[in-house]
């Protein structure tokens, strides 16, 4: 059980985190929430993660591509919930576009959120968990922290920098009760995906349904997405004491994308 402990989930209003945070929850563990959105949908969110799994809960809308406020969500997250037991580095976006084309500030923006934001959170919550001897650092990566695609530069370019920052923490913490690992998915179908496939639907004047089955037949062999509830079962993994071994690797769910 993860009874006491708190986990904050960067980019926990939608999709994977959202997943994430709800199965560290049902395992126990307070909750704060980050991410854009409503802000009456993400109390709501707030409040059914309370109610459902009898946990604390909170939240904290730093802008992930800003270090000053992530400076002051984990000040939030040590004085309300006395600091972070569980980072699970989510918050990520996505462009598409050929190196040439590329717009240089959605670069630099895909760098600040993808791969930067986690080492500011992880710096501000290491000092704890070490006072505790005790913590668990995911960050989320992707099949493009091991193997890249066309059209995705910055992406790939920042997730691979994402898979290199948990082997360096990993070793850095490697005498203590704090892991660090990460969980690089395949195609799993959430506001960021969906994006892809209506680009793809519009491109070749496909239906969604179409659209969809051609960018998982392009690369993941199972013809099926992987989805958030099954990414949040091997965060839970990685939490538990059976994991306190697993040091600096990244874990691919992806349907045998990376197989290949
Ligand atoms: P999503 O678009 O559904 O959710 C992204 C979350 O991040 C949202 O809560 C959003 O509000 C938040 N966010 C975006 N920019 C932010 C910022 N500047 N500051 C704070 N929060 C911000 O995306 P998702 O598919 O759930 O992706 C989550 C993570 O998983 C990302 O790191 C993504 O790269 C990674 N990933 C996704 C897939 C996939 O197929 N969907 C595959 C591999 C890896």
């Amino acid at each position: 059980t993860l009874r006491g402990k708190t986990a904050l989930v960067t980019g926990s209003t939608s999709g994977i985190g959202l997943g994430i945070a709800r199965s560290l929850a049902a395992e126990g563990a307070n909750i704060i929430l980050n991410g854009f959105g409503d802000a009456g949908e993400i109390a709501q969110l707030q409040e059914s993660l309370a109610a459902e799994f009898g946990v604390q809960t909170g939240y904290n809308g730093a802008d992930m591509s800003k270090p000053a406020q992530i400076e002051a969500m984990m000040n939030y997250a040590a004085d309300v919930f006395g600091g972070v037991d569980i980072l699970v580095n989510n918050a990520g976006i996505q462009h598409v576009a050929n190196v040439e084309d590329f717009p240089p500030e959605r670069w630099d923006a895909i760098i600040a959120i993808n791969l930067t934001s986690a080492f500011h959170t992880t710096r501000l919550a290491l000092p704890h968990m070490k006072a505790r001897n005790w913590g668990r650092i995911i960050n989320l990566a992707s099949v493009h922290g091991l193997v890249a695609s066309a059209g995705k530069s910055a992406y790939v370019a920042a997730k691979h920098g994402l898979v290199g920052f948990t082997k360096a923490t990993a070793l850095e913490t490697a005498k203590t009760g704090i892991t660090c690992n990460a969980i690089c998915p395949g195609w799993v179908l959430t506001p960021l995906v969906q994006k892809q496939v209506d680009a793809r639907a519009e491109k070749e004047g496909l239906s969604n349904e179409a659209a969809k089955a051609a960018l998982l037949a392009e690369k993941q062999p199972s013809g099926e997405f992987v989805t958030p509830e099954e990414l949040g079962a091997m965060a839970v993994f990685l939490c538990s004491d059976a994991a306190r071994q697993m040091r600096g690797v990244a874990w691919n769910m992806d349907g045998g994308w990376v197989a290949q």
